[in-house]
Formats: structure tokens, C-alpha cells, sequence
């Protein structure tokens, strides 16, 4: 834990953090609850007096200082992330470069945090609109993006002149330990910054919202624990963001290229081992492009090697936990019984050293018809679950079908039809023959379930700012 500047040596308990890939200990860390909580909010709050005083490019200086930090760690940071999370370290290596790319663009947005002078109907008023911090943002972040769900956060908070309490997830704590250590070697305030570790995030959760020293909560992981923790910020009038959970439609319309959407869906679909809250989980294909679409589909998906990410070829790599592919396997084992079809994988990988780990093969399935699980339920795994459709007038209701709405991807040649998808999918985020629509410098969330407010962006920076209005009378 790294709080006021001083990292926590020893703790009279700790927990135990596991490489996904082999079931191996890595290390452990102080199990921190609601006391080391406050004590880093009690740190924040007051570090926040003289860093809210800062100017913007002062700020930036350490934003900037940060972010060549980790890009010189890039790899470093990548093995840490590789051996707790899973992620291949190719993978691993593009997200430090994306979690990087938040300290640098909002190093340089923080600087233009305009107000506005508002002409009054009195002649002798003016209005003057100023944006200031909010105050102490406490952060939550989840495992299946170790360091960019933390500069997603991070960056635009300290650019606003907020500090900052992060909790991270339990699995994936260590890669949080090593961007801490990035912000205590680019100099930040003690105070400004300050990480609290644990297993049991309930005390700390409770602590973060219902601390009044705490201005805001922003959080990232599942529906269900945003909407508990959400609800309980909201009674003590914090400020709430969230980044919740998805179930993205992936729409491939007759006029579509079946062999670009077919390599594309391959790409996104595993990314992370499907573990993304922006991974395709429903796959709606016409019939008229179906067969060359799953031809070329089934044998991208065939190819790929399941393994420890650490190792040279591996496209894919374990689920997260026991958890996670039981869920799967349950998911699959429901679709199949209410007649979905296995085009490949379908079944949990035990041989050789993949049986220490928590592996799934990737599996895609046709047929898939919304009385199945996977229909509904988020699947944060490796399969892709195949939806045939016969008119293109249909889909959209199909897609909107959900009380998700974060990511949507459509693939079509034809811009009336895509223009049409685009203006009424209920999604935040939607890809138009892309499956990368995510930048530091785009709004990132979603609508529904999926979420409040957007991370990223001039709207990701005014999450951190409230607005104070003054009438001067001259
Ligand atoms: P999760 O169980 O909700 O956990 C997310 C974070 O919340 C973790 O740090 C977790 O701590 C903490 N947490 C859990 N229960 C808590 C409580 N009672 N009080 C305070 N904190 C609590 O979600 P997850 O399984 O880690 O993450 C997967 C979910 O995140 C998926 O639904 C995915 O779609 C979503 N996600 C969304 C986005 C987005 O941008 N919209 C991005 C990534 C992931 P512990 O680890 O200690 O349990």
C-alpha cells in the first residue's frame, strides 16, 4: 500500500496473488480494510489543499514525467501484468502504451479547462462560469485491465487538480503496485496519490462511500456491484461514475464483407480471452453471407494456441479464475442442450500444463437463439456465439434487445443502412466496420446498465470538475 508518500512494509495479515496460468503464488500484500482506507482519504484530503492550488501545467510536468516512466517500463510492467492477470505479453505490452497515452492526454487537456463569461440581462452583472476540482476521487478498478483502468482514472483526475485513493482488483494488485511506484519516481506530493491493497474490498468499499472526505467515487468492474456501491455514493451526495458491464451485439448485414467482418470479429472476440466489457457476445450474421463468414471465422478461431502468455506464440490466454470458466462452461453446456451447434472448441483445455491453469478453448457456436443463457448473461470468455438473421429491417430491435449498452460493433458497405444502426443502436460506443473504437482522446461508456458519466475525452476531464457560476454586480 502506498499512502502520504510512504509504502506499507509489512502488514499483520496479507493475501496472496496467483499467476492465472499456472495456479503458482507470486507474492503477496498487505490486506488493507477500512482503516487503511482512511488513512490514505485522510492523506488525500489533505494533500488536495496545496495540489489543488497547483496550475494546470505544473500538473502536467508530473503527468508527463509519469507517462515516459512507463513507457520506459513498458515491459517490465507487461511480465508483472502477464503473470497475474494472463494476457499474452504481446497484449500486455499494447495496454501499458494505452494506459499511457491517458497521462500524456490529459497532462495536455488539463490545460485548457476553459470557464465562460455569460452576458446578463442586467446591464450592471456579469456572469463568470469557473470549472474547479471536485476534491478526493476515490477509484475502483477491476482485473481484466490492470493499468489502463487505472490511468483511465488516474490521469484526468490529477489533471483536474483532484488527488486520488485507488483500490485495485484483488487478482491484479501488482501492476498497481508498479504504476504507483512510476507517480513516487515522477514526483508527485506525498498525499496526492495514495493505493490501498486487499482481499475483502467490502470495508474499503463502504469506507469509500460513505467517508465525507470523499467528493467522488468512480468505478469500474461489474453492473451488479456499481449499482450497490452507486446507490450508496448517491445517499451521501458523492459524485458517481461508472464503467459497468456489456453484452455487444456484433451486427454483419447482407451488404457486409464477410471475410473483413469474420477476421475483425476474430480479433476483438478474444481479446483479453473475451475478457473485455467490450467483447461482441451477441453475433448477428444474415444468412446470405453466413457460410463464408463462419468458414473463415471457424478457422481463424481454430488456429489459435492457448497457453501462458509469457510463452512466444500464444494468441490466447487463461480466464481469471475457476470461477470464470465454470461460468463459461456452463453457458456453452446450456446453449448446446437448447440446440446451439459447436463449429470449435466447446470444452475447458486440462492437457499437459494447461491443467494448472484456468484454460478455455476458444470456441465458437451457431444457432444461438435468445432462450439461451448466453443470450443474455455477459459471457467475459473465449466463445463467440453465432446469431443468424434474415432481414436487415430486424436487427436492430434484436441488438437493442438488452439492458446492457456499452460497446456495438456493425459491419455493412452500405452508409444509409450503417448511418441508420449507428443513430439507433441504444450503445455508447460503436464501431462502423472498426473494432478498435476507443481512444484517450473518444468518449468511453456506456448507456443502460452498462453506466454514468464517460471516461476519456474533454467529457472524461469535467467528471473530475464541478462548475461554479459568480454574479458580479459592477
Ligand atoms: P467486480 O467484481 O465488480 O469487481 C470490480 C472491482 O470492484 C474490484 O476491484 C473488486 O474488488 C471491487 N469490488 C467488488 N465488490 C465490492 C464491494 N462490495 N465494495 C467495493 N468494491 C468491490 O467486477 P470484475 O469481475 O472484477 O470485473 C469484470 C466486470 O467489469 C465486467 O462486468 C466488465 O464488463 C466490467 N468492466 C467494465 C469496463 C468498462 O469500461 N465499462 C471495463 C472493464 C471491465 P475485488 O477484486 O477485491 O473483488
Amino acid at each position: 500500500m502506498y499512502i502520504n508518500g510512504n509504502w506499507a512494509t509489512a502488514a499483520d495479515t496479507e493475501f496472496e496473488i496467483f499467476n492465472p496460468a499456472t495456479g503458482a503464488v507470486i507474492q503477496s500484500l498487505p490486506d488493507g480494510g477500512a482503516e487503511a482506507a482512511r488513512a490514505a482519504i485522510d492523506a488525500a484530503a489533505s494533500a488536495f489543499k496545496t495540489w489543488r492550488a497547483t496550475t494546470p501545467y505544473q500538473r502536467a510536468e508530473f503527468l508527463m514525467r509519469a507517462h515516459a516512466l512507463m513507457l520506459e517500463r513498458q515491459e517490465e510492467l507487461a511480465k508483472v501484468m502477464t503473470a497475474e492477470q494472463g494476457k499474452p505479453l504481446r497484449a500486455a505490452m499494447t495496454e501499458v502504451k494505452y494506459a499511457s497515452d491517458f497521462l500524456q492526454w490529459f497532462a495536455e487537456e488539463g490545460k485548457r479547462v476553459y470557464g465562460e463569461i455569460i452576458p446578463s440581462a442586467r446591464a450592471d452583472q456579469r456572469f463568470y462560469v469557473l470549472h474547479q476540482p471536485v476534491g478526493v476521487v476515490a477509484a475502483i478498478t477491476p482485473w481484466n485491465y490492470p493499468i489502463s483502468m487505472i490511468t483511465r482514472k488516474l490521469g484526468p483526475a490529477l489533471a483536474a487538480g483532484c488527488t486520488v485513493v485507488l483500490k485495485p482488483a484483488e487478482a491484479t494488485p501488482l501492476t498497481a503496485v508498479e504504476t504507483f511506484k512510476i507517480f513516487e519516481d515522477a514526483g508527485f506530493p506525498p498525499g496526492v496519490v495514495n493505493l490501498v491493497t486487499g482481499a475483502d474490498p467490502k470495508p474499503i468499499g463502504e469506507e469509500f462511500t460513505t467517508n465525507p472526505k470523499v467528493a467522488k467515487l468512480t468505478f469500474t468492474g461489474s453492473t451488479a456491484v456499481g449499482k450497490m456501491l452507486a446507490g450508496k455514493a448517491a445517499a451521501n451526495m458523492k459524485r458517481v461514475s461508472c464503467e459497468l458491464g456489456g453484452h455487444a451485439p456484433f451486427i454483419v448485414l447482407k451488404d457486409a464483407d464477410p471475410v473483413h467482418a469474420a477476421k475483425g470479429l476474430q480479433l476483438v472476440k478474444f481479446l483479453n480471452t473475451g475478457q473485455a466489457c467490450i467483447s461482441p457476445n451477441r453475433i448477428f450474421v444474415h444468412r446470405e453471407v453466413l457460410e463464408s463468414f463462419l468458414e473463415t471465422f471457424a478457422d481463424r478461431v481454430g488456429g489459435m494456441k492457448a497457453g501462458n502468455g509469457m510463452e512466444q506464440g500464444v494468441t490466447i490466454g487463461p480466464l481469471v479464475n475457476e470461477a470464470a470458466v465454470a461460468k463459461v462452461e456452463n453457458q456453452v453446456k446450456d446453449a448446446v442442450a437448447k440446440g446451439a451447434e459447436v463449429l470449435c472448441g466447446g470444452q475447458r483445455l486440462i492437457e499437459g500444463d494447461l491443467g494448472q491453469g484456468h484454460f478455455f478453448a476458444p470456441t465458437v457456436l451457431n444457432n444461438v437463439t435468445p432462450d439461451m443463457l448466453i443470450y443474455r448473461e455477459e459471457t467475459f470468455g473465449p466463445v463467440a456465439a453465432v446469431v443468424p438473421f434474415d432481414d436487415d429491417d430486424d436487427v436492430l430491435a434484436m441488438a437493442n434487445d438488452t439492458h446492457y449498452g456499452l460497446a456495438a460493433y456493425v459491419y455493412s458497405q452500405n452508409l444509409t443502412q450503417a448511418m441508420r444502426l449507428f443513430e439507433g443502436l441504444e450503445f455508447g460506443i460503436i464501431g462502423i466496420n472498426d473494432i478498435n473504437p476507443a481512444s484517450a482522446a473518444a468518449p468511453f461508456g456506456g448507456q443502460k446498465d452498462s453506466g454514468l458519466g464517460r471516461e476519456g475525452s474533454r467529457e472524461g476531464l469535467q467528471e473530475y470538475l464541478e462548475t461554479k457560476v459568480g454574479g458580479f454586480s459592477i
